[in-house]
């Protein structure tokens, strides 16, 4: 398993609940979403409202998951969490819906991958808080008109640009999640040893924070990592010697490539001259389906500036030739 992969695992679902924060004031970074939430939810509470529907988008591990349970949180409500690809059958959804209480949140994980019945479903839900449902079968089929409980339905996506225009436009805040600097991933990583338990040493914190992608999903994964290898040679706190060591022996380098973005840099180089190489080529090559190139691997690089963006498809830079050990790429 990719240890840098920013993608959930069953291991990170254990302590996950230990490490999320619960309030705002505790939640890390992405500042421009916290400063506009709290005013949303300030003024849902003074109506006594039910908040306004959210969707939460941005490459995986950035905490939008966190971030919902922090906004229930926040309004004092009940969070009821699902998938889309979870939701089967209208009747899920309408079973989900009928459970909550009056200002509770749904929270969709994924919601760009719901079926369009329920998604149909869920647009006079979100809408005007009500349901038409056809039950029976043959002479006894019939509607029957459910209404709802005002509730906040809160979805996280990687892709806004998958959720079908009349799904988007049903939400009245938008956020957009950022990779995390690496000040706020040190506040994180700091946070996340307390947790554990762990003493880690500022500068090893940096470190971390460093190679961490953005993401602190990766932060706290390579944290447990370099805590085992610290244990193990007896250090009361991790050293800034044992993170260097343990992330070399991880193979995640100085920017937090690991060896897929390595291997994906390369075989652009090698094979394509430094592309422009189209995302399907890139994709075959690396051996992953298109979508996690795009939503995992491409933002990151993009971001670092190890790859750019063109009209004929990804080229790499000068940047990657260099950080790869390679000669100064050709410019044609
Ligand atoms: P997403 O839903 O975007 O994939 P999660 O909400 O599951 O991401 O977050 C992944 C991990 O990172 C969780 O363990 C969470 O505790 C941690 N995390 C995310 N955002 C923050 C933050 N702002 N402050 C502290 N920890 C965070």
């Amino acid at each position: 398993e990719r240890v840098i992969g920013a993608e959930s695992s069953d291991e990170d679902e254990a302590v996950e609940l230990s490490l999320r924060p619960q309030y705002l004031a505790q939640y890390i970074g992405q500042d421009k979403v916290k400063s506009e939430m709290k005013i949303y939810i300030k003024a849902a509470k003074q109506r006594d409202e039910a908040l306004d529907h959210v969707l939460l988008y941005g490459p995986p591990g950035l905490g939008k998951t966190t971030l919902a349970f922090v906004i229930a949180n926040e309004m004092g409500v009940h969070l009821k969490s699902t998938s889309g690809p979870a939701i089967e059958k209208a009747g899920d959804l309408v079973a989900l819906l009928s459970e909550l209480n009056p200002g509770d949140v749904l929270f969709i994980d994924e919601i760009h991958r719901l079926a369009k019945p329920v998604e149909e479903v869920l647009y006079s839900a979100m809408e005007d808080f009500y349901i038409d449902i056809v039950v029976g079968e043959g002479q006894t089929t019939h509607a029957v008109h459910v209404p709802l409980p005002p509730f906040t339905l809160i979805g996280a996506t990687t892709r806004a640009g998958q959720l079908s225009a009349p799904l988007r436009d049903r939400f009245g805040i938008i956020e957009h999640m950022q990779y995390y600097s690496v000040e706020d991933l040190e506040k994180i990583i700091q946070r996340s040893s307390m947790v554990f338990n762990t003493k880690i040493d500022p500068e090893a914190a940096i470190e971390l924070a460093r190679r961490s992608r953005g993401t602190p999903r990766v932060a706290n994964r390579l944290l447990k990592r370099v805590r085992d290898f610290a244990e193990v040679k007896g250090e009361e706190a991790i050293s800034l010697v044992t993170t260097k060591h343990s992330l070399h022996l991880l193979e995640v380098d100085d920017e937090g490539l690991d060896q897929t973005d390595r291997k994906l840099l390369r075989m652009m180089i090698e094979n394509y001259g430094g592309g422009p190489v189209g995302i399907k080529t890139i994709a075959a090559n690396v051996g992953e389906d298109t979508d996690t190139i795009e939503e995992v691997y491409e933002p990151y690089l993009l971001q670092k500036g190890f790859i750019t963006r063109t009209p004929r498809g990804r080229s790499v830079t000068q940047k990657a030739y260099l950080q790869l050990g390679y000669p100064p790429k050709n410019e044609k």
